[in-house]
């Protein structure tokens, strides 16, 4: 029965004229980054709102750093996988106008995808939330290992990796992103829970706009009813699938 939807997914994937793709942290777990959810995700045993909230932050900079100092070394390590150089090839042959990601890892640009709008920020930059100077990833690794508290050259403020934690407002792309999304044909929404707002709005956004909306995911979501196609299922053997047929076409 998978093996129709895959055909399907095919299908709809090489139809399409601007299709978008919407990635979630599911689609980075075959490149050993864990996502959030999951069991054995990143949320285990730890309060979000502490280590991940900009009020956490700037309660315990310190406490923020040693929590994400291992996690940042796998980013900075981790390669693309195969979902990853699809949508980048989707993209190269003229199907997929962009990818919206939630995620920070930077694997979709490392992979060649080229309009990629990060909404949730990245983690290959560092600002000073004084002045705002930009520092990259790797300097302020090394800064939070020698001084646990990264601090900025220029005014000696904080430095905070470029991601947006809980209660902090979206970047631009966020809105660049959702104009692409309302000019889509279709959505594929790959690897998210879409439990995460305002990012999940944008299914139904997309929907009533009349994309059709296909997600594909190892379990069931809030969004399923309404998606034309819904493959639930590994990321990894279901793109890999995806990749011979197209290859066979
Ligand atoms: P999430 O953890 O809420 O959801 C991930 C979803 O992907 C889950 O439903 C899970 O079942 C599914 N999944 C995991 N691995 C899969 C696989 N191999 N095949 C199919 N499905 C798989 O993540 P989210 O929806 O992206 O939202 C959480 C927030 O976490 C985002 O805002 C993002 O910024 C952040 N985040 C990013 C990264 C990253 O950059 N790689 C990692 C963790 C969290």
């Amino acid at each position: 029965m998978i093996d129709g939807r895959i055909d399907e997914l095919v299908r709809r994937l090489t139809e399409a004229r601007r299709a978008v793709a919407l990635t979630g942290a599911g689609v980075s777990t075959e490149s050993g980054i864990p996502d959030f959810r999951s069991s054995g995700g990143l949320w285990q045993g730890v309060d979000p709102m502490q280590v991940a909230s900009i009020r956490g932050f700037l309660q315990d900079p310190k406490g923020f750093y040693r929590f994400w100092m291992d996690k940042f070394a796998r980013l900075v390590t981790a390669q693309p996988n195969v979902t990853h150089h699809l949508l980048a090839g989707l993209e190269r042959g003229g199907h997929l106008l962009s990818v919206v990601t939630q995620n920070i890892d930077g694997l979709h640009r490392k992979a060649g995808s080229e309009r990629v709008h990060e909404v949730h920020g990245t983690f290959q930059r560092a600002r000073c939330l004084q002045c705002a100077t930009s520092y990259p990833l790797a300097e302020v690794f090394d800064r939070a290992r020698r001084w646990e508290v990264p601090r900025c050259d220029v005014c000696g403020g904080l430095l905070k990796p470029d991601v947006v934690l809980f209660g902090e407002m979206l970047p631009p792309a966020f809105r660049e992103g959702e104009g692409d999304v309302a000019q889509a044909d279709v959505l594929v929404v790959l690897g998210s829970s879409l439990e995460v707002y305002p990012v999940a709005d944008l299914v139904p956004q997309a929907k009533r706009a009349g994309a059709r909306i296909v997600l594909v995911n190892r379990q069931p979501g809030p969004y399923d009813a309404i998606a034309d196609l819904v493959i639930h299922g590994e990321l990894g053997p279901v793109m890999e699938e995806v990749r011979s047929r197209l290859a066979a076409a």
